[in-house]
């Protein structure tokens, strides 16, 4: 929990009224799980690929997938960190 500064104290100084979190709580909320399904944008896909089918969109758009040039080798849903890719087979 991060230390809130008391009410009667906020009149009197600039003091954050919201303090930072302590050693013991960064490392708790460090340990949470990232796998929440959602690209926080790490650019690990983009980094393994083989054959260049991962397009960066820019920034807070993430990433699209070139069909055309990908292979379906599934390393970038490997890397994923948080289970935001996923390699479905092609229907015949
Ligand atoms: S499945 Fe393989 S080839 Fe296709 S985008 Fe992912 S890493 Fe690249
Ligand atoms: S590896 Fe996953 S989280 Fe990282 S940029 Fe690619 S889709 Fe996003």
């Amino acid at each position: 929990m991060r230390p809130v500064l008391d009410i009667i104290r906020r009149q009197s100084t600039f003091d954050e009224v919201v303090g930072g979190l302590d050693e013991s709580n960064a490392l708790f909320e460090a340990r949470r799980c990232l796998s929440c399904g959602n690209c926080f944008e790490c650019d690990n896909c983009y980094g393994v690929c083989p054959d260049s089918a991962v397009i960066k969109l820019g920034a807070g758009k993430r990433f699209a997938f070139n069909y055309d040039y990908c292979k379906g080798c599934g390393l970038c849903a490997e890397e994923c960190p948080c289970g935001a890719i996923v390699v479905e087979l092609e229907e015949k």
